[in-house]
């Protein structure tokens, strides 16, 4: 193999002159153009034309790697290869979700990786976008989430920014790698950090969908000494996360695989289970409207609230309803939108869909705005939470109040 050889990645003048900038780049100041001149050429990559030894690094051909470190002829771990100046992590970490479209379990990227790691391979060597390896594995959800956790085990920065300011927390939200995100808070990634345009991801995380923006607040509120219910789905006796799990049917709060699990665990959960009650519950008035997610609320107010003549039949009335019998405990989700238009309530599955106007019952509308304000989650036009409720009737659905459940992927 030459020793010219690009392996297919050019670094072309442009690139290098927008590389040479001291500082972070924003996307206005040629960050953009970097970014797109980085993917077209990077695509011409060629990983058949690497050394042996970074060739193996990138296969996960363990044994190798191993053999090549032991008896010496490895090169140095702290260098980096081609123009584009990977590190040996990061073709470890480049080569893992690019294997699962050929044979299945023909690398072993973790353990390479691991040995790597444990074997004088620097984790955040830097390449010439000042992308780590950690920064590489977090973009691709398809990457084995292992991968990510084996880098900030053994000392990943979780926090390194590269030439754009970015965290491997943005790349993961971006690219909707819910397992990475949940790596990386566990790590200690901090959502702070703003790239080189002035974005956060404190204020942007919820742009990654339902599922990240769960776990993000999982991490939040367990940083800040809190917990909720729900926090997990799994048992809350012996932590199984797999099976049929049943809530506790006193609370609907917290769930367990056994009853064996429940009567072990009910001295600890006792001062916390909390039955529906009079106190702690409030009934709001469904209203079932067909189609109704897909209707804008200003013109939903008006049907809900008497001022428009299209009301939908009762038979439409009953579509988004398919519970079977009563009572029927659930877990919904609130959607409080601004001012006092009517909020949307669903279950995960959608097979109860309904809104409820304030007109109804002001005082149970008003306390569940209040509290889902104060400590649901804000987003686009509103507000959200969930929680354990129970359908006594179509026409009748006790929430219990007394506390936010954790934010629910849905
Ligand atoms: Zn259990
Ligand atoms: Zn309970």
């Amino acid at each position: 193999m030459p020793a010219t050889d690009n392996y297919g990645l050019i670094v072309t003048p442009r690139m290098r002159a927008l590389l040479s900038t001291e500082g972070f780049l924003s996307t206005d100041d040629g960050g953009q153009e970097l970014r797109d001149l980085y993917g077209a050429q990077s695509a011409g990559f060629d990983p058949s034309r690497l050394e042996p030894f970074a060739l193996a690094c990138f296969m996960g051909v363990v044994s190798k790697v191993t053999e090549y470190i032991q008896n010496g002829t490895a090169p140095p771990l702290d260098g980096t290869v081609t123009p584009y100046k990977f590190s040996y992590a990061t073709l470890v970490v480049s080569g893992g979700p690019r294997l699962l479209e050929g044979p299945r379990g023909s690398g072993h990227h973790v353990e390479t990786l691991a040995y790597l790691l444990t074997h004088g391979c620097p984790p955040d060597v830097e390449d010439i976008c000042r992308y780590t390896a950690l920064e590489h594995a977090c973009m691709m959800p398809s990457t084995n989430p292992t991968l990510v956790r084996t880098l900030l085990a053994h000392g990943a920065a979780p926090n390194h920014q590269n030439i754009y300011g970015m965290t491997a927390i943005a790349g993961a939200i971006m690219s909707g790698f819910v397992r990475a995100v949940d790596v990386l808070m566990e790590f200690g990634a901090d959502l702070d950090i703003s790239d080189a345009d002035g974005s956060r991801f404190s204020e942007m995380y919820v742009s990654g969908g339902p599922e990240i923006a769960a776990v993000v607040r999982k991490w939040l509120r367990l940083r800040a000494g809190e917990t909720a219910p729900r926090e997990t789905r799994e048992c809350a006796a012996c932590n199984k996360t797999q099976g049929s799990l049943k809530q506790c049917s006193r609370c609907h709060s917290v769930l367990y695989c056994l009853s064996e699990c429940q009567k072990s665990h009910w001295r600890t959960h006792k001062p916390s289970c909390h039955a529906f009650s009079a106190d702690n519950t409030v009934t709001l008035t469904p209203i079932y409207l067909k189609n109704a997610s897909l209707l804008p609320t200003a013109s939903m107010t008006r049907v809900l609230t008497g001022h428009q003549s299209t009301a939908p039949s009762a038979r439409e009335m009953l579509g988004s309803n398919q519970l079977g019998a009563y009572p029927k405990s659930v877990v919904v989700k609130i959607q409080v939108p601004m001012g006092n238009a009517p909020f949307l309530i669903y279950t995960k599955r959608r097979d109860f869909v309904c809104h409820t106007a304030r007109q109804a019952n002001p005082a149970a509308y008003d306390r569940v705005a209040e509290l889902v304000k104060a400590k649901g989650a804000g987003g686009m036009g509103g507000w959200k939470g969930y929680f354990a409720a129970e359908l006594k009737s179509a026409d009748e659905l006790v929430v219990k109040v007394s506390e936010l459940l954790a934010d629910q992927p849905f």
